[in-house]
């Protein structure tokens, strides 16, 4: 590999989890440096989401955009990756500005890539500006160096692909073979052509001996990678041995990591036995409580749907000896994989290949688009990790599209065939369109919001209607907030949901509130202020997972026998106490769940203001489509017109309900707006935020959080103390 760039460097150690460096890389410029980071710097940002929050908003600006030489694409670990003896602790996190959103995105990802960069010396690693020929990033502790090469090519077929690609790679790099001790990111031809590209990154998985890999799907954090030319990054480094971490009480690490692993043995089996069936155990539940995403969100359920249950999976595709999992020491092991799939379309049909997956989202995009082959569902996966592309963006854009062909919105003369449900030559074709940026998929390579843009003028053109109305049109069941796709969940019958993926920061994405199982199912949030309770506290929780580098399903999906004894057992605050456990014996803090809580709130506003400056803070960016609060058009009423008709009543108590059912149809969907409205007045009183979203001045200083920056901003949302604007 030619060589542009080399650096040599001596590892920082770890110590409580921390290295206090950050590996800063100029792409335009090949600059290669190391900063330390003061213990402020950790103190109020923590790690993972909350380096990469610090550095976007310290070093971008409101100018900034996802493909701008500014724009910083960070990955961080967080203090308490790094440690097989806690089940969950491989995560990282990469965040930048979105193409889809046009502001911060996160996503985080498992594997081996977030724990080596840590042993090489790492917190975090920041890259900005771009190259102009495609290059590769290696770090190598065993060299003791760190290079920029020019990206090798190995014919089309592999350079395309963000597995084959990586795969190659690492082999190249590594005397031909593949061990723990290697791991890369890598990104594919579809964050070349879309907006929603993915960063892939790749393991080696000892027990199944081949190249494994998790993604960091949402929000085209593989698209800002592969604009910067940056084709991949390897790390070498030893693999994180129990200990690496150097805690600060290596007995108490030991103590809350059984004690967690002790739960989770016991209660995963009676649970969701995510360890032996992995997420797609959800698809049953969702089903059966009219959750699942079937035909762009219209329905919730399917009788089709028990072709692509948990149990179809575990008999027709994955290991029954293997407990996969994501990284060492996760005894929910939840992540699976399977072997020898004959790929049956697309340019590498006839192929076998190892999928890893498929993951409740995955499948749910499919049945987004109406179909329910579980064959099919293991293929999507796979191309879409070897193109490089989000599984959920590109289902809910298609389905979308499908939806507006649907409704007469397209036709063939646009598409160049028909875009129909449950269609899987055509759902197939869409995909290797887009991934390619080749005919219609360019225009589904957008995501929705500007999908639904060319489609709405395209169509007014057309019809004469004008635009604006059309727009308004789509809007209803064009399936995005902020700029972002819904995650697979039907929020219809779920108030606290659809404030989930409406206030989410980020945009539509459950990491950050899902409330659905709690609200929907189990019914643990009845009444309206435990709504926006919840929503104000779910969302600190689950940020203070991304910022130390766990993995939050240890905690929300193995529920402690004696949650069940507190006050609010959705809260599972027994194995929260684990986790702070965890956090204290890792770092030598003497920290409580309530200053976890706080320290995540100085995030959560970091975010929020990061939000406003680029246009997606206020309460006009949290409204959702119709689709996500009920029955948009008739036939969504009809489907269940008992159920509907009995909630009217609940509703109106004794007043009187209309006896047609147009106007009962849109009696329900004022009366949901209505009560979406309402739960933003709730929860921004709740968060303490003016009712356009904004937060308090006084607030945005208690978190030290108010430099001239911040002033500024807020000054524009008319929030400022009197003195200010003298
Ligand atoms: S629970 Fe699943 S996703 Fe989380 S760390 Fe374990 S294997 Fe990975």
């Amino acid at each position: 590999m030619k060589i542009i760039e080399t650096v040599t460097y001596t590892p920082q150690p770890i110590n409580r989890g921390y290295t206090d460096q950050i590996l800063r890389v100029d792409l335009t410029s090949t600059a290669i440096s190391t900063s330390n980071l003061s213990p402020d710097f950790k103190t109020k940002y923590t790690g993972g989401r909350g380096y990469a929050l610090k550095l976007i908003w310290d070093e971008t600006s409101e100018n900034t955009h996802y493909d701008s030489p500014d724009n910083i694409l960070v990955m961080a670990s967080g203090p308490l990756g790094n440690e097989p003896r806690f089940p969950g602790s491989g995560k990282f996190i990469v965040g930048t500005i979105s193409p889809l959103t046009d502001t911060f995105i996160d996503s985080n990802v498992g594997g081996h890539f977030g724990p080596l960069l840590k042993s090489a010396g790492f917190d975090a690693l920041a890259v900005s500006g771009i190259s102009q020929e495609d290059v590769v990033l290696i770090v190598d502790v065993d060299q003791g160096q760190i290079q920029i090469v020019e990206a090798p090519t190995f014919g089309d077929q592999i350079d395309n692909g963000a597995l084959s690609y990586g795969e190659t790679l690492l082999k190249r790099f590594n005397n031909g073979k593949l061990d723990e001790d290697v791991a890369a990111v890598s990104n594919g031809i579809g964050a070349s052509n879309t907006r929603y590209g993915i960063l892939n990154s790749l393991f080696y998985d000892s027990r199944r001996k081949r190249m494994r890999s998790k993604q960091a799907g949402r929000g085209g954090t593989g698209t800002v990678m592969r604009h910067k030319g940056l084709r991949a990054v390897i790390v070498r480094s030893g693999l994180h041995k129990v200990g690496r971490n150097n805690p600060a009480d290596e007995k108490g690490v030991k103590r809350a990591g059984s004690s967690l692993k002790k739960v989770i043995a016991q209660v995963d089996p009676k649970q969701f036995r995510l360890r032996s069936w992995g997420t797609p155990v959800l698809v049953e539940y969702m089903d059966k409580y009219h959750i699942l995403p079937v035909n762009n969100y219209q329905y919730g359920q399917h009788p089709d749907a028990k072709a692509i249950f948990a149990d179809v999976f575990f008999d027709r595709y994955l290991s029954k000896k293997l407990p996969d999992g994501c990284y060492k020491g996760c005894n929910l092991a939840c992540a699976k994989g399977a072997e020898n799939i004959t790929l049956r379309y697309g340019p590498r049909a006839g192929t076998k290949v190892g999928v890893d997956g498929p993951e409740y989202e995955t499948a749910g995009a499919v049945t987004c688009m109406g179909i329910f082959d579980p064959g099919f569902i293991m293929e999507y996966n796979w191309y879409c990790d070897e193109y490089g592309l989000d599984t959920i963006s590109m289902g809910v854009t298609a389905s979308f599209l499908m939806e507006c062909f649907q409704r007469g919105y397209l036709s063939k003369d646009e598409v160049g065939y028909e875009l129909s449900w449950g269609d899987i030559e055509c759902a197939d074709r869409l995909l290797h369109e887009t991934a390619l940026g080749e005919g219609f998929g360019k225009i589904c390579s957008r995501g929705v919001l500007r999908a639904k843009e060319w489609v709405a003028e395209h169509y007014s053109k057309k019809t004469g209607k004008p635009y604006t109305e059309v727009i308004g049109e789509l809007g209803k069941f064009a399936m995005e907030t902020k700029g972002l796709e819904f995650s697979m969940y039907i929020t219809k019958e779920s108030l606290a949901q659809q404030g989930g993926y409406g206030f989410a920061l980020k945009g539509p994405q459950h990491d950050e509130a899902w409330l659905i199982f709690i609200d929907q199912v189990y019914n643990e949030l009845p009444t309206f202020k435990m709504k926006a309770e919840a929503l104000k506290w779910f969302p600190l929780i689950r940020t203070w997972f991304n910022a130390v580098g766990l993995c939050k399903l240890p905690w929300i999906d193995v529920r402690h026998p004696e949650a069940a004894n507190t006050d609010n057992p959705a809260k599972n605050l027994p194995t929260l106490e684990y986790y702070v456990q965890y956090l204290n014996a890792t770092t030598g803090s003497n920290k409580t769940l309530q200053d976890v809580l706080d320290d995540s709130e100085r995030l959560h506003l970091l975010q929020k203001l990061i939000n406003l400056r680029h246009g997606k803070g206020t309460r006009e960016s949290d409204q959702i489509p119709l689709r996500a609060m009920g029955p948009v058009f008739f036939n969504e009423y009809e489907a269940r017109v008992d159920y509907y008709d009995r909630w009217l009543m609940d509703q109106m108590a004794d007043k009187t309900i209309p006896d047609d059912p147009e106007s009962r149809h849109a009696l329900i969907c004022k009366l949901r707006q209505e009560a979406y409205d309402k739960l933003c007045d709730e929860v921004y009183e709740a968060k303490g935020y003016t009712q356009n979203a904004v937060p308090l001045l006084e607030m945005v200083e208690n978190f030290d959080l108010l430099d001239q920056q911040a002033r500024r901003l807020l000054a524009m949302f008319g929030i400022q103390r009197r003195e200010l604007s003298n």
